[in-house]
């Protein structure tokens, strides 16, 4: 049987119309599927998303004992597969979230590649989650300047990398402030020259590599959130590796899963990626991120058009603009949000979501031209 759209929207009204009256307020509180919803990187989820998250609390199986849920580990390996194929890397596990991912990175780089070099190369604008990991790990975090648009200074990390060879650099691709993207050919090159692993964090701008279908990109591991990229719910974060640590053969009990932070764990992380993926086909998905990012660089080019507004868009679907005016309350909407580029406040206006659309962000902001 194959499920139109119409029955998951309708799956969405009856489930909230079996809540009892006090709880239902909980389900409008959302505004993702808003057309001027701009304010973060959570996406209206894909149709069947909600089944997909349905199936796995049904299911609740735990994929340390695979053998016992084998269609369960099937539904796991179709989609670890496809991402897999699409990132041309050979391994793959889902996290709970980017920060997992770049966590659980860090520390296979630290148990095969340190020795006891304890230094990790990044950008400024990497995101906190990698300081975080270098604290937890006892790695030593060195922040790297950016230029002017929030990409590593390459010099700076040239200097740095001939002072101390760094045991990894992180590339960021799409930066959590304004999505810009580190001149990761460049740091691949440096990290290859000093053998240190390269690490590109991709959390946010991984669906970009995806949509554009984007050649290998010769790194160590690469981690991505379809929970923001690719339309589905919180849990799913995937880490991409080239390296492998994990047991082919894992037992709860006598083989603990090696170099990986997640414990047990059923369908929640995947099931709602793989029931849209089943469903609606991957071409879905590719239309559907080509289109944000479309909405993304229409806003763009009409800020420039009828504002004076320094504005731009990095390519990852964060439009970024400096109006010399007060817009909080579009923010207090969930609108916009502001971030600070070398010290100076831009709203941000981020596509996620690929109910967001550019006419409707230029319409709230109409009033401020
Ligand atoms: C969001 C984000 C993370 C962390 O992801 P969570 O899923 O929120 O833990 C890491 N890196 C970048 C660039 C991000 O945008």
């Amino acid at each position: 049987m194959t499920l139109a759209p119409a029955p998951a929207e309708q799956l969405q009204l009856l489930l909230r119309d079996l809540l009892p009256t006090q709880y239902q307020q909980l389900t409008e509180e959302s505004p993702h599927h808003r057309a001027d919803w701009a304010a973060h990187m959570t996406p209206n989820p894909a149709p069947y998303s909600l089944i997909g998250m349905q199936l796995a609390a049904m299911h609740n199986g735990n994929l340390l004992s695979a053998e016992l849920y084998p269609l369960l580990a099937q539904a796991e390996r179709a989609t670890t597969n496809w991402l897999k194929k699409h990132f041309h890397f050979p391994q793959l596990n889902f996290t709970q979230s980017g920060t997992y991912s770049n966590l659980e990175a860090l520390w296979q780089a630290r148990e095969l590649h340190s020795g006891d070099n304890p230094f990790v190369y990044g950008s400024r604008a990497s995101h906190y989650s990698l300081k975080k990991a270098c604290h937890i790990l006892g790695l030593q975090w060195v922040e790297i300047d950016t230029d002017g648009q929030d990409r590593i200074d390459l010099s700076q990390l040239r200097r740095a990398c001939e002072q101390q060879p760094p045991m990894l650099i992180v590339a960021n691709f799409g930066t959590s402030s304004i999505g810009a993207i580190d001149p990761w050919q460049d740091i691949a090159d440096i990290a290859h020259q000093y053998q240190s692993w390269l690490h590109v964090d991709a959390c946010w701008g991984g669906a970009v590599l995806l949509a554009e279908h984007y050649p290998p990109i010769s790194a160590d591991s690469l981690s991505f959130d379809p929970h923001k990229g690719l339309f589905v719910p919180r849990p799913c974060s995937a880490l991409l590796s080239r390296h492998q640590f994990n047991a082919e053969k894992v037992d709860y009990l006598q083989s603990p899963p090696a170099m990986r932070l997640t414990g047990s764990y059923g369908g929640e992380m995947f099931l709602p990626l793989w029931l849209n993926l089943t469903l609606l086909g991957e071409d879905w998905f590719f239309e559907k991120i080509h289109s944000r990012l479309q909405q993304a660089q229409q806003l763009t080019e009409q800020l420039r058009q009828f504002t004076g507004w320094p504005t731009w868009h990095a390519g990852t679907g964060i439009v970024v603009f400096s109006p010399e005016k007060d817009l909080s309350r579009l923010v207090s909407d969930g609108v916009l949000s502001t971030t600070r580029l070398n010290g100076k406040l831009y709203y941000r206006a981020v596509f996620a979501s690929y109910a967001t659309r550019a006419d409707a962000i230029i319409k709230a902001l109409h009033p401020y031209f």
